[in-house]
């Protein structure tokens, strides 16, 4: 083994053999796996090798399409078979959700150039014979689905890299990282230690306890999972190979494999494997099998498809393989280490592992992993992601792992973790909660204790007339809104103002001010969409999105200097209430002892204040579009805040409102949110962030490619639109129709209570932006007729919020 290379690569089943290959591709030769024992010794060689397309994140979706369509270009360069059989498949429906749920699946896949079709049952059996018809509803075809060799597979990725340079290392351990000064690396194995720049961690099985090395501890666990294969049938003789089946009701997928079937199962009561420490002597080795524990739904199988019955068990494989708590991988470096990788957590190697070694190897050699890959990013956990709540969460998910998410549905488990201190009194007003980063922040409220629940529901749900009053209760009186789950960031020291100058596209406001900004990076795409309060010349109060503080500060500590400046965050060390209405300020001056007018305290205005005997910060924003404040306390005082605003907010007909109402109501103001219509593709003119991007400013991240986007116009283009809906509402990735064909994608949508009318924000080509008539958007199936808006449906002046 050399003693020095540019990276060393951790762990060579699919996931790290396809990262080396990657590497060598992008140019970096001087790349080492290292593998414990053989090639595929984790989870991958008893792997069922299925693969597909479809995803529920567009993004990991066109990741997936990539891995797929690489196979033959690594069997080319490899000489080794990856045993490709692309069988097409159907997804199976047995309710209407479900085929709701498909027909939004296929609705998502046109703006990706995917080419699926919703079928009959009838279509579908004469596709796939072995099901009974009457269990089923409809389905769906997809002709890019199949099954490859995982042996195969592995082996190519790992070839083609021999063949661009890297060299690969058996039967070896690494048995400790640690860190130079300089940011490399010393990987100490049991041959012998090498020195490297880069080291990725793809140990699968083991990722977490090579994540303990260097002190992390990675949010993911391994499952046991059971497939079983049938002795051969008659039925299979002499025909076509049968395409890939996924029964969502059974929690099924279906496979041939030679002359029999291969069945697999996501079982409900599914069953950690080495929930604490991975065994290192855990080799080539299968788990006891546990039939018992999967009866319930082979039993739904035998029904479904009765003809796997009759041909009795030949083999049964129960294997672990890892999974994060939302069940995408996780990728990237990781926050405060320097050189350090990680490519884990993938739960569809042969459906993912390409998109996993791209991106991975993007980023290492680039700087950038070249697509949005937030679905995917390591640093979209924070800090509580224990060892139990993952536990709790994969459990979950795995035993969903087919299951419906609906749009208005938030899952059980790991609840309640994070509270404020005025959840009690939320509960107690019959708020339903919501789960963000493990907080739980209120959605809406109902008028009892018994109507506090949501009817989960592709269509407008029974929370829609609650949210309704809420809004309404905005709009002409006053509403109150907790706002903790926004995350906070502090900045002190003398260069504070200019550091973060450089790192926004916003000037930086003058004390007592508040600004806007979006973050770009180098490509001038945004990164970030913030809130810059100005405490003081060396201080400022920075507001964004809680579940990328990571993200962000991985983002910040990069570019942080050797003095000058600190940043920290501090998300739940301050925690906020917003009020918002016209009744707001009249409400607040109850309790301030300072001039709340215009005059003495405008719009985006941010200053310290005492609120009755609450210290605080309040500044004057509004996402609502309405007169509004927002004020944050340090976390002990919040729960005297939240009882002497409603105190005195009685008189001035204060509501509750929740995240829904907000929701709908900042898309009645065309107002972006992070993730949905900001994300690492669009560039800031084409989200329509132009007035918040300074060129007059000194240089900042960004500038020069921001400068490009604003001459050439950009590629995209944010439109608002009213929808032609009536009994459901877009939710985001629905596509964009113009005069007949699919030209954008919905990032937004809701019912907008203010204008009484259905909403949706989405981007469509630059070209379209002002076309005045053609669209469509479909929503569960259906091409609704859709409105472009010049402006903001509510309030287009904004005459309300600054009022
Ligand atoms: C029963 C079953 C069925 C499955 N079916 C499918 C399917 O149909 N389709 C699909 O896409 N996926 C399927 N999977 C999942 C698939 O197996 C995984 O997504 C994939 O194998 C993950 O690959 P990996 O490279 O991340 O991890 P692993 O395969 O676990 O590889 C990690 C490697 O790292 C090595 N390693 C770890 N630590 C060290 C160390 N310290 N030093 C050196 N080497 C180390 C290990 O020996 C191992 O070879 C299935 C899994 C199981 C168990």
């Amino acid at each position: 083994m050399k003693s020095h290379a540019k990276v060393v690569v951790v762990g060579g089943g699919v996931v790290g053999a396809s990262v080396l290959y990657h590497l060598t591709k992008a140019g970096w030769k001087d790349v080492l796996l290292i593998e414990r024992a053989e090639l595929t010794s984790g989870s991958t060689w008893h792997a069922a090798g299925g693969m597909h397309t479809v995803n529920g994140d567009p993004n990991v979706a066109k990741l997936q399409q990539y891995t797929i369509e690489l196979y033959k270009e690594i069997e080319r360069i490899s000489g080794q078979s990856c045993g490709v059989h692309i069988t097409g498949g159907i997804m199976l429906a047995g309710t209407r959700e479900r085929l709701d749920w498909l027909k939004m699946a296929k609705a998502r896949g046109r703006y990706l150039g995917m080419d699926l079709e919703i079928i009959t049952v009838e279509e579908a059996a004469k596709l796939f014979p072995l099901m009974d018809k009457k269990h089923f509803a409809g389905g769906m075809f997809d002709p890019i689905e199949g099954h490859v060799d995982p042996y195969g597979v592995t082996h190519a990725y790992a070839k083609s890299a021999q063949i661009g340079g890297a060299e690969i290392v058996r039967h070896t351990r690494v048995t400790d990282l640690k860190a130079r000064a300089d940011g490399s690396w010393d990987v100490i194995t049991d041959h012998g230690n090498v020195h490297a720049e880069h080291v990725v961690n793809a140990a699968g099985l083991w990722a977490r306890e090579v994540g303990r090395m260097v002190g992390i501890e990675l949010p993911i666990l391994a499952m046991e999972h059971q497939y079983l294969i049938t002795g051969d049938m008659a039925e299979l003789a002499g025909k076509k190979e049968q395409l890939h089946c996924i029964d969502f009701e059974g929690e099924i997928y279906i496979r041939q494999e030679r002359g029999g079937m291969l069945m697999g199962t996501y079982e409900r009561a599914g069953v950690p494997w080495s929930a604490v420490t991975t065994p290192w002597d855990f080799g080539q080795d299968l788990l006891p099998n546990d039939l018992e524990r999967i009866a319930p739904s082979l039993e739904v199988g035998f029904a479904h498809f009765p003809a796997l019955e009759g041909a009795g068990i030949k083999k049964v494989v129960n294997g672990p393989f890892t999974f994060a708590p939302d069940g995408n991988p996780l990728v990237g470096p990781i926050r405060g280490l320097k050189n350090f990788w990680v490519a884990c957590g993938v739960m569809a190697g042969f459906s993912q592992g390409g998109g996993v070694g791209l991106a991975l190897s993007r980023w290492m050699v680039d700087g950038d992993p070249g697509a949005d890959i937030w679905g995917m990013d390591v640093a979209r956990y924070g800090d509580w992601t224990t060892l139990a709540y993952t536990n709790a969460k994969v459990r979950e998910n795995y035993s969903r792992r087919f299951s419906i998410r609906f749009p208005n549905e938030e899952l059980p488990a790991a609840r309640p973790l994070r509270t404020t201190p005025i959840y009690e009194k939320l509960e107690a007003e019959h708020a339903v909660f919501g789960d963000y980063c493990g907080l739980e922040h209120a959605l809406w409220f109902a008028p009892t204790a018994d109507e506090a629940e949501d009817h989960i529901s592709f269509r407008r749900s029974n929370a829609h007339p609650h949210v309704a009053a809420e809004c309404r209760a905005v709009q002409n009186s006053v509403g109150l809104l907790e706002i903790s789950n926004y995350g906070k960031f502090d900045i002190r020291g003398p260069g504070a103002a200019d550091w973060l100058s450089h790192m926004m596209a916003n000037r930086v406001p003058p004390v007592g001010r508040i600004a806007l900004t979006p973050m770009l990076n180098e490509r001038g795409k945004l990164i970030g969409d913030f809130t810059m309060c100005r405490i003081a010349a060396d201080h400022v109060f920075l507001i964004g999105t809680y579940a990328a503080e990571t993200y962000y500060m991985r983002w910040f500590e990069r570019h942080l200097p050797a003095s000058g400046v600190s940043i920290r965050p501090c998300a739940m060390e301050y925690v906020g209430l917003s009020v918002a209405g016209p009744h707001s300020r009249a409400l607040l001056q109850s309790l301030v002892r300072d001039d709340l007018s215009t005059a003495a305290f405008p719009f985006m205005s941010f200053r310290r204040m005492e609120i009755g005997m609450v210290p605080g910060y309040l500044g004057r924003v509004s996402f609502t579009g309405d007169l509004g404040y927002e004020i944050w306390v340090t976390t002990d005082y919040q729960r005297a805040l939240y009882e002497s605003l409603a105190k005195a907010g009685r008189a001035y007909g204060l509501k509750l409102f929740g995240g829904r109402a907000l929701n709908a109501m900042r898309i009645e103001k065309s107002f972006g949110s992070w993730a949905r219509e900001y994300r690492p593709i669009y560039g800031p003119f084409e989200a329509g962030l132009d007035r918040f991007v300074d060129f007059k400013k000194s240089e900042f991240i960004g500038r020069s490619a921001a400068a490009e986007e604003k001459h050439s116009g950009g590629a995209l283009r944010l439109l608002s639109f009213k929808v032609d809906a009536t009994d459901a509402d877009a939710i985001g990735d629905e596509p964009i129709w113009h005069d007949g064909k699919t030209v954008g994608w919905v990032t937004s949508g809701a019912f907008g209570h203010r204008v009484n009318h259905s909403l949706a924000l989405g981007y469509v080509p630059a070209a379209l932006a002002k076309a005045d008539a053609g669209f469509e958007i479909e929503i569960i199936g259906e091409r609704r007729k859709a409105h472009r808006l010049t402006g903001p449906a509510f309030d287009a002046s904004g005459a309300r919020m600054r009022a």
